[in-house]
Order: structure tokens, then C-alpha cells, then sequence
């Protein structure tokens, strides 16, 4: 049996080996963390849900998690935007609780077969004779995996594929200030986006009157702003005019901001001799178009079925994933670009000029 495996349990590490692990390969998943944990990105749309269906794993959203029936923004105007998923064939979108998600993944793949492991981080990655070696270390040992396919699903590091000389293109370098904040008693489920001169502001419920909250702006104004001290976020955030309404009693010193690159790119290749990137490794996206989850775990189907097709002899696989990807990241570089042209109220602010030109510059 042929051996793949993978270095990240992240959305598309997980169904990359659940699809393959159902298709009767040998599948080890490397994950760094002790276990699943709170990652930042939390709003799926209801394009998820035919993939979901697919793989059977609809009943994943069922419970633990809050449904959202729409966007609301302020964007282009300073007039109230409804987007409501009640338009959508597919129901209503998410607010997942990413850590319930991840553990829910992880488990449907262990009983696939998947011999997921914890606490495991890849450090090392060699080209054999045929086989890659894989140093695999846990607090106490190295322990080398042989496998006959590598995946880097590690996110945003993509730690395979720059290990392996492809380098990252950003087209921009959005970064999300966020928090995480509790006792918010929201009374709509909408996901609110705020525009502002420098930046916008997202904001959506969680489950247990928890609200996370993100100021997106290019880090370079992180610095000149210090939006990343709490004191100046939250005098910042009870100045908007809409999303002031949704947090509660916050005191500063209960604040605990994380700032997260939150850029659109891509990696110079994806694929190679008998290794691919999948997820965030490939391609990053802006969160305005809460496309990450959906595009890794969609990416990480592909990536699954073109590697059971290359290993089973077929040559132009790989090369068919790659296309799929370039399509896919070109579809949404213009769906992302028309979403910034819509909004011309600062003419003159840096971060939406940088938007308005044709490809943002670094
Ligand atoms: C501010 C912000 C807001 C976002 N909002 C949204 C949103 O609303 N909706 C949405 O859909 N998306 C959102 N996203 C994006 C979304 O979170 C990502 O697209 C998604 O997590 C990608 O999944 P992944 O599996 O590719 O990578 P990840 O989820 O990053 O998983 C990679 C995993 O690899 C592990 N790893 C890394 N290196 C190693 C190693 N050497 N060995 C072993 N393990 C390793 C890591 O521990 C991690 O668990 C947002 C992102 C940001 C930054």
C-alpha cells in the first residue's frame, strides 16, 4: 500500500487525508500542536456545504457552533448592506467554533484509518532514492517516516514547499488585529463589516455570547497607528459607528489582541516530484471573502484525488491540480478586486489607494 504523508491538521491537511485514507492509502498526519486548538478565521458561507455533503461530514455543523444568515455592511456607503443567505441555494452560513471544527475533522479522519499524531512537528524533509524521509520529532525523539507522497497542508508557513526553494507572492500585506470577546449578547447573527478610513472592521458571533472582533489594516499602519496596543484598539473600536453597538462592557486590561498576516498570495509552484501544497501552503485569501476554510478544504478534495490518481499512474494529475489552483486564485484576485473598488469614500487614504491599483503593491 502506498504510504502519503502529510505535515499539518489544520482544514486541508485533515481532508486530504480523510479522502485519502477512504480511498485505501496509508496515511500519517503530522500536527505540530498538542491538540486542536482556537485558530483565528471562524465565518463559512454556505458554499461550503455541498463539499461537506460530499464527504458526508454535514452534520459536522449541527451543534457547538452559531448559524449566520447574512453579511451586513457599511461598505461604500455609510448606509447599512444586507447580503442575506436566505438567496443562497445552499442555507445559511456558520460561525464555527474553529477548535470543535478541527477535533471533529481530525476525528472523522481516525476513523478513516488516518494515524494522525499530535505534538508531532515535521523538522526535516529529504528526497530518497524514490521515498521521502521525513523527520518527525516529538518532545523526546526524532522518529524518521518514509512515505512515498508528502502533503504540506502547514498553512500559511508552507513549510515544505519554501523548504523546497518555492517562494511566497503576496499581493498585499493585510494583517487582522483581532480579539476574541466575551458577554456580547448580539442581537442579530449577521457577520458586520465596517469600512473605515484605514482599514475595515469585521465582526460575528460565537457561541456563548462570545464575539470575535478584527481591525484589518496593512501592518505597516499597525506600527504607525499602535493599533496593536489594546487602549488605542478599543478607543478605535467605540468610534465606529455600527460594530460600537455589538461589545459590551470591555475593560482594556482584560484585552488580549493577536495580529495575524491576513494577505492574498500564493506560492511560486505547488507541486512537484511527488509532493504538493494544499490549504493556506498554496493560497492565502483575503478574509473579506471568508474563503479560506472552504478554499483550503475544497483545495485539499482536489488534492486528494489527484494524488490517488498520480500514484496510481496517472502523469498529468499534479499538473491538472496546479491548473485547477491558478484558476481558482485568479477567479478570486478579480471577486477580491471589485470588492475594494466598491468602496471610493477615501480617496486620498493609503490603504484603499494601495487597493485601488490594479495589483497591490508591497
Ligand atoms: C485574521 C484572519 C481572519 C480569517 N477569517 C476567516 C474567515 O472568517 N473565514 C474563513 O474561511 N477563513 C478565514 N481565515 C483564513 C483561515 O483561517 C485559513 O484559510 C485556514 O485556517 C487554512 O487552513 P489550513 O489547513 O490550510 O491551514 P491552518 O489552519 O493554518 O493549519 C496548518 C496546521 O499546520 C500545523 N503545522 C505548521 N507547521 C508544521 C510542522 N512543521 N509540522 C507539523 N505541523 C505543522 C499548524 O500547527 C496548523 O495546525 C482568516 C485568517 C486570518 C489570518
Amino acid at each position: 500500500m502506498k504510504k502519503v504523508a502529510i505535515i499539518g491538521g489544520g482544514p486541508a491537511g485533515a481532508i486530504t487525508a480523510l479522502v485519502l485514507a477512504r480511498l485505501k492509502f496509508d496515511v500519517v498526519l503530522l500536527e505540530a500542536a498538542a491538540g486542536p486548538f482556537q485558530k483565528i478565521g471562524k465565518c463559512l458561507s454556505p458554499n461550503i456545504l455541498p463539499l461537506l455533503r460530499k464527504l458526508e461530514l454535514q452534520d459536522l455543523l449541527i451543534t457547538g457552533h452559531k448559524q449566520s444568515y447574512g453579511n451586513r455592511a457599511i461598505w461604500g456607503s455609510d448606509q447599512i448592506r444586507d447580503h442575506d443567505f436566505i438567496s443562497s441555494v445552499y442555507g445559511e452560513g456558520t460561525h464555527v467554533n474553529r477548535q470543535q471544527f478541527e477535533d471533529s475533522l481530525a476525528q472523522e479522519a481516525r476513523k478513516a484509518g488516518v494515524d494522525w499524531r499530535y505534538n508531532f512537528s515535521a523538522g526535516n524533509v529529504e528526497r530518497g532514492d524514490q521515498q521521502w524521509i521525513i523527520t518527525a520529532k516529538d518532545k523526546q525523539i526524532n522518529e524518521p517516516i518514509i512515505a512515498d507522497f508528502l502533503v504540506d497542508a502547514s498553512g500559511r508557513r508552507a513549510f515544505v514547499g519554501r523548504s523546497l526553494g518555492a517562494k511566497r507572492e503576496h499581493i498585499d500585506n493585510l494583517v487582522g488585529v483581532t480579539a476574541i470577546l466575551d458577554d456580547c449578547k448580539l442581537k442579530d447573527s449577521f457577520t458586520l463589516i465596517e469600512a473605515v478610513e484605514s482599514g475595515w472592521w469585521y465582526s460575528a458571533g460565537l457561541p456563548n455570547d462570545r464575539l470575535v472582533i478584527s481591525f484589518m489594516t496593512d501592518s505597516f499602519l499597525v506600527k504607525e497607528m499602535e493599533v496593536n496596543k489594546p487602549e488605542v484598539w478599543l478607543k478605535m473600536v467605540q468610534e465606529l459607528t455600527f460594530t460600537k453597538h455589538r461589545i459590551g462592557d470591555i475593560k482594556v486590561e482584560a484585552l488580549k489582541l493577536e495580529v495575524k498576516q491576513a494577505s492574498s498570495s500564493r506560492l511560486q509552484f505547488i507541486t512537484g516530484q511527488d509532493w504538493l501544497c494544499v490549504g493556506d501552503a498554496a493560497c492565502t485569501y483575503d478574509p473579506l471573502s471568508s474563503y479560506g476554510i472552504t478554499a483550503a478544504m475544497g483545495s485539499a478534495y482536489y488534492a486528494g484525488c489527484a494524488i490517488s490518481d498520480h500514484l496510481n499512474g496517472n502523469n498529468d494529475a499534479l499538473q491538472a491540480y496546479t491548473f485547477l489552483m491558478d484558476k481558482m486564485y485568479s477567479n478570486y484576485l478579480t471577486m477580491v478586486q471589485e470588492a475594494y473598488f466598491a468602496e471610493q469614500r477615501w480617496p486620498k487614504s493609503i490603504f484603499w489607494k494601495r487597493r485601488h491599483a490594479n495589483f497591490f503593491p508591497n
